[in-house]
């Protein structure tokens, strides 16, 4: 039984995911907090696990797939740290700040490097846990210093040398499980704002051509193969692209998108993902490996 969540921060109970993740799919979550500040976040860090209940950090749920099921523990939200402060070329941002905000402060202030992170949809604390990259450029390449709340709540500042970051990938998803990223110290380059914004609306183009943005998605949902496209062998050698399963499909515009085309359960998207890994493993002897986050499945 969680008693008293409310003086931690804003506390919802029974919860459906859907609003929270970008697939628009999952069961409820029994409580659902977005810690006031800091402080808040720490004691209620430190409440959790000295209770061991069942909790995690949810930032845009761009990279996650929640089961159907009912999550029974808490999902924190880290909506109210959203600040962003600007030092000469570092910018400070809070783990909650949205990487399409970042990007556009940064610009704003004559500022460049971040321009490849505006069409990525999640927060910088969802971005460094899985070292969100595009267009050749990772988000580890930025990062000065991280601040971080361990198991006990204490706060910790870590440095990018400490965390091992790979392609969509970082300790804080292993070894730095239980750390909690709070905000993050970003080195940038003096720039010049046309020339920022015309990289920006040149890659925004190549987005909405290529990539089914009109629908719930979470992204790519493998990685791409060692000297190959995960899209390219879904649509040509497995000739999956369009393939349904309930209402989840397998996207026509791009085909290592799955889409929510029609009221998909998170089952629904599960059994595409298994259908798409089984044929691939058969067809081309790939073991490809999920991108996405499979959340509260058995
Ligand atoms: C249309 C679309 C396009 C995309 N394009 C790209 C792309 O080009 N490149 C790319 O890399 N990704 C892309 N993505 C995937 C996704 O946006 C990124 O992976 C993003 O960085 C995830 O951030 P998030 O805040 O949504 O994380 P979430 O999905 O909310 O969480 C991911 C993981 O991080 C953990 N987490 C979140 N915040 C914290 C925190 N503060 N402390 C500790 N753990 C935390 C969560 O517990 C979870 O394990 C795309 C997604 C969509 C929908």
């Amino acid at each position: 039984m969680i008693e008293n969540l409310n003086k931690y921060g804003e506390v919802l109970e029974n919860v459906s995911l859907k609003k929270y993740n970008t697939y628009r799919i999952g069961g409820i979550t029994k409580y659902f907090v977005m810690p006031n500040d800091i402080e808040s976040l720490q004691k209620l860090i430190k409440y959790l696990n000295e209770n061991e209940i069942k909790h995690m950090i949810l930032g845009n749920g761009s990279n996650v797939i929640f089961s159907d099921d009912i999550y029974d523990g808490v999902i924190i939200k880290l909506d109210k740290l959203n600040k962003v402060e600007v030092d000469g070329l570092f910018l400070r941002a809070q783990a909650g700040v949205m990487l399409p905000k970042l990007v556009q402060i940064s610009v704003e202030n004559n500022l460049m490097g971040l321009e490849w992170a505006a069409g990525i949809p999640g927060t910088v604390g969802g971005s460094i846990v899985g070292n969100a990259g595009a267009y050749k450029s990772e988000i580890k390449e930025f990062l000065l210093n991280i601040t971080v709340i361990d198991s006990q709540g204490n706060i910790k500042i870590i440095y990018p040398s400490e965390i091992d970051f790979k392609y969509r990938h970082s300790s804080f998803k292993d070894e730095l499980k239980d750390l909690v990223v709070v905000s993050a110290v970003f080195g940038l380059m003096p720039g010049n704002k046309e020339e920022s914004l015309k990289l920006m609306e040149d890659r925004r183009a190549r987005r909405m051509e290529s990539q089914p943005l009109e629908y719930p998605s979470a992204g790519s949902v493998f990685r791409n193969p060692e000297g190959d496209f995960a899209g390219r062998i879904i649509e040509c050698d497995v000739k999956l692209k369009g393939k349904t399963i309930g209402g989840a499909k397998v996207s026509e515009k791009h085909a290592n998108f799955i889409i929510n085309y029609d009221n998909a359960t998170s089952q629904d998207v599960k059994d595409l993902i298994d259908l798409i890994h089984t044929k691939v493993l058969e067809t081309n002897n790939i073991d490809l490996i999920v991108e996405q986050e499979f959340i509260n499945w058995e």
